[in-house]
């Protein structure tokens, strides 16, 4: 809600240099400042600072961007926490834009339904300490169950006693209003139209956000009776979605970042059991399997993830679907099992801490590497089971986005499976290509890196054929380096039938040929990057780096920063491996820019080719759409033929 003059204004003044050197001690090298990465733990500095262009890289963990984005890496800000941070060290006084009604509504309702939460959190802490029936039923079941007092505290437990409306009563006369009590679900309504307290006789676990605000509850029953449901959680609202909390991360983000690892357990006891045995950097995902917006939030502090599991062996293969998800968010999955009929709850509490600790350490597995163990043990000597594991194994392998990685694996994997090497990696190839055609909607996770090579010489080549990247990033250099510049582009008049020479600008031209041409990037952070300059363009502004490199979304100054620092990025076959213009471009910009729309349409035919080629291949496939298909694959290899002209280059 900060305006954009606002944001401008911050920006103007915000000297990245100044910021970062609060964080991160600096020493002139060249035209740049380099220093020990803040991300990292490196003895040689490869973090970089280049107050000229306003951005920061750093080399050793890839992450890159302007003053707004550092402040988000670094301090785990929001865009608009960066903005305001920076306002303040500057002494800007920010406006707040007046949020319309709606915005208004949610933001009330989200507040009053907050403060219901932390009231009911602070009534059901201080009855375990303080009240009698707290303390007598409470209090007694977590001292039974091991958990010490700073543990107690640190999760701020509680109890709600077993009057029917004991909470209820309390809630209303400390003011708060019937409607909320009902909202956030703590009070609910009998049928004679009576209120009651919805956890009424049971111990509870508040849940709360990565800043430390309650924004639900789970309590846990007290009773034997297996008719009662053992746990009870809050519904979802205007304050709580469950996808999108894991329960402890507040507790557990110092400890994540500092172990660069985060543990993933099934509900609140593990996670309070391994706290009290000294593990602090663990979260759950509450009873569901985990959401794409959960691991994205464990992203934000680290990329290895160690999930522990029971030893029992259903729960396991049940959970495998879901551990794709974090593996195609690029993260690295182990899996720690423990011994049968123990959960992480029950192990930490039967040995002693160092042997807890140690057993985590010793016991922990590659994911993928686990998973090809155990469906090969299923599968031993029933050869249908056989196919079914090879899928699944390269379901997984597939969604690893880093080539490398895949390719490790898939040795790995073909020697465990005892499976031919390229068998597995034909399979992973055609579920990456089907991923590719299917995932088009924008924004949605496409992996960058080419498919294997297929080790045949006579494939070798092909497999790289459409993977148009390389010609992606180097628009988005086009833009970024010399998108205000102006160029001459002969253009086709259609009033006179003849070419004519334009005035234009560098970025005007790419973007009028993507939008004219139909062309969209496959890599998401470049499109959001086009996307920016067409809208800046459209309202008859030149558009500006400074505000791409400190975009809301950090992917765009990540990539953004990546290009602008190319430069002192010396790697002399760059252009030689990606046949990409080297730095003497300047002189002639407007047959780069020409070139790069034009070898992007290249790559783009040649896989609208291959896709019906493919089709082709379909015994089954009917006559007429033979015909069409025939039709439209002469019409583009002219295309081809015409782009390929008109390039006069090797590149076919
Ligand atoms: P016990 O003392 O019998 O071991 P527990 O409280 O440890 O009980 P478990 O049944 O062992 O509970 O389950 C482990 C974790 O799974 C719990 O900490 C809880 O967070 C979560 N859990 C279990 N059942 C549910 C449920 N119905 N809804 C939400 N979470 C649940
Ligand atoms: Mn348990």
């Amino acid at each position: 809600m900060i305006p954009k003059e606002t944001v401008d204004k911050v920006l103007h003044v915000a000297d990245i240099l100044e910021v970062v050197g609060d964080f991160v001690h600096l020493k002139k090298s060249g035209s740049s400042y380099r220093g020990l990465s803040p991300f990292s733990n490196e003895k040689t500095p490869s973090f970089y600072v280049v107050p000229t262009k306003g951005i920061f890289k750093d080399f050793s963990s890839g992450k890159g961007g302007g003053v707004v984005q550092f402040l988000m890496e670094h301090e785990k800000m929001t865009f608009p926490e960066s903005v305001k941070w920076l306002a303040k060290k500057y002494n800007i006084e920010i406006e707040e834009e007046q949020p319309n009604e709606e915005a208004l509504k949610e933001r009330s309702e989200r507040e009053s339904l907050q403060a219901v939460n932390s009231w009911a959190s602070e009534w059901f802490e201080s009855q375990l300490w303080t009240g009698g029936e707290g303390r007598a039923v409470g209090y007694a079941y977590f001292r039974e169950r091991g958990f010490r007092d700073d543990i107690i505290k640190r999760f701020q437990l509680g109890y709600c006693n077993e009057g029917w409306d004991t909470m209820t009563l309390a809630a209303k006369a400390a003011g708060y209003e019937e409607a909320w009590l009902k909202a956030s679900g703590l009070t609910k309504e009998g049928k004679s139209g009576k209120l009651f307290d919805f956890f009424h006789g049971r111990v509870m676990f508040p849940i709360s956000d990565v800043s430390g605000r309650v924004v639900a509850f789970g309590g846990r029953t007290l009773k034997t009776d297996k008719k009662v449901a053992k746990y009870f959680n809050s519904p979802e609202s205007a304050l709580y979605h469950k996808s999108r909390i894991l329960y402890g991360l507040y507790q557990a983000k110092n400890a994540i970042v500092k172990a660069d690892r985060c543990f993933l357990v099934e509900g609140y006891t593990d996670v309070i059991s391994l706290h009290q045995a000294g593990v602090e950097n663990v979260v759950a995902s509450s009873g569901t399997s985990l959401t794409e917006d959960q691991v994205r939030l464990i992203k934000r502090y680290t990329q290895h993830v160690t999930i522990l599991f029971d030893g029992d062996a259903a729960g396991i293969r049940a959970s495998f679907r879901g551990i794709n998800l974090i593996l195609a968010q690029g993260l690295d999955v182990k899996v720690v099992l423990f011994p049968d009929g123990e959960d992480p709850d029950s192990y930490a509490r039967s040995v002693s801490t160092e042997t807890f600790q140690e057993y985590l350490l010793k016991e922990a597995r590659d994911f993928i590497r686990f998973k090809s163990e155990i469906l090969a043990k299923d599968a031993a000597g029933d050869p249908t089971k056989r196919a079914d594991m090879i899928r699944e194994v390269v379901d997984s392998i597939a969604m690893v986005p880093d080539a490398i990685q895949r390719s490790v694996y898939i040795q790995e994997c073909s020697s465990l499976l005892n499976m031919d090497e390229e068998v597995l990696i034909n399979e992973t190839n055609r579920r990456l290509q089907k991923g590719l055609k299917k995932r088009s909607q924008p924004g949605d996770y496409v992996p960058e890196a080419a498919p294997f090579p297929v080790p045949q010489p006579e494939e070798r080549g092909e497999t790289n054929l459409y993977d148009a990247s390389a010609q992606e990033r180097d628009l988005i250099r086009l833009l970024l380096h010399y998108g205000n510049l102006p160029i001459e582009v002969s253009l086709h008049d259609l009033e006179t039938d003849e070419e004519a020479m334009h005035q234009t600008s560098v970025s005007e031209y790419l973007l009028f040929e993507l939008e004219n041409e139909g062309l969209s990037l496959k890599n998401s952070a470049y499109q959001r990057v086009a996307n920016f300059y067409a809208g800046e363009l459209a309202k008859g502004c030149f558009p500006e780096v400074k505000h791409l490199i400190n975009h809301a979304d950090p992917s765009v100054g990540e990539v953004c920063a990546d290009i602008l620092a190319e430069r002192f990025e010396v790697s002399a076959n760059w252009a030689e491996l990606h046949d990409i213009y080297p730095d003497t471009e300047d002189l002639n910009l407007s047959k780069a820019t020409k070139d790069c729309i034009c070898k992007l349409k290249i790559k783009r035919v040649m896989q609208m080719i291959e896709e019906l080629t493919e089709e082709l291949k379909d015994p089954q496939l009917p006559d007429e759409r033979l015909l069409i298909i025939l039709e439209e694959k002469r019409h583009l290899d002219a295309v081809k033929s015409e782009l390929a002209r008109h390039f006069g280059s090797t590149i076919l």
